[in-house]
């Protein structure tokens, strides 16, 4: 299975991205998560990606191009993927269609997560994340057993720099720029599926698992 998930930021892709990759046994591959590795592993072009994303703003298109097209050659995408934060801009999804016709591998969905501009802040400012394991915690919506400490490692949650609530509105400014168009250019391909993404994650999850099964609407 290839999905697309698409989604404003607080929007709850991630949290999704990671149970459905779990479920049906494919890669997540996130962008965000990429570019995040490179910026800590203090590389060149991490030193780029990190003057883009501090403030909100997209990587330009040729670099998260470079970035992707390497990890989609390896082999464990070969039998499916989750895409989570890519494709952000037009070129971007131009680009993955080309390269997925190339490959004879058609994506089977976009699931597009709906959530209200005004539940987006407080559900991004309030994300914690384990810098050694990766786990994700909401101070209130799924907050650890201690504060601030993780619970599956007991690593100090952190969070991210680009969740606080000036970074967040930018963020949404550029989704509703650059990354909303790519709605009409799904639906336009038969490929879009709406989901409902508020509620827990359970029940997010569900209407996902419904939405893979239906037929995509007109
Ligand atoms: P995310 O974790 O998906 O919210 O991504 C965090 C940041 O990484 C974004 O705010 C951008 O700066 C950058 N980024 C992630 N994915 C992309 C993409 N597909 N195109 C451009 N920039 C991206």
């Amino acid at each position: 299975m290839r999905v697309v998930l698409l989604g404003k930021p607080g929007s709850g892709k991630g949290t999704q991205a990671r149970r459905i990759a779990k479920a049906k046994g494919i890669p997540q591959i996130s962008t965000g998560d990429l570019i995040r590795a490179a910026i800590a592993a203090g590389s060149p072009l991490g030193l780029q990606f990190q003057e883009y994303a501090d403030k909100g703003l997209l990587v330009p298109d040729d670099l998260v191009l470079a970035l992707i097209e390497e990890r989609l050659k390896q082999d464990d995408s070969t039998h499916g993927f989750l895409l989570d934060g890519f494709p952000r801009t037009i070129p971007q999804a131009e680009a993955l269609a080309q390269w997925l016709i190339k490959a004879g591998m058609p994506l089977d969905a976009v699931l597009n997560m709906q959530v209200p501009d005004s539940a987006l802040i407080e559900r991004a400012e309030g994300r914690r994340f384990c810098g050694h394991c990766g786990s994700s915690f909401h101070v209130k919506f799924a907050p650890s057993k201690e504060d601030g400490v993780c619970d599956n490692c007991g690593h100090e949650l952190k969070q991210r720099a680009d969740d606080r609530a000036d970074v967040v509105m930018n963020r949404v400014g550029v989704y509703k720029e650059k990354t909303a168009p790519l709605l009409d250019f799904y639906r336009s391909r038969q490929l879009l599926r709406d989901i409902d993404g508020l509620g827990t994650p359970q029940e997010v999850g569900d209407r996902i698992e419904v939405a893979l099964k239906r037929n995509p609407g007109p």
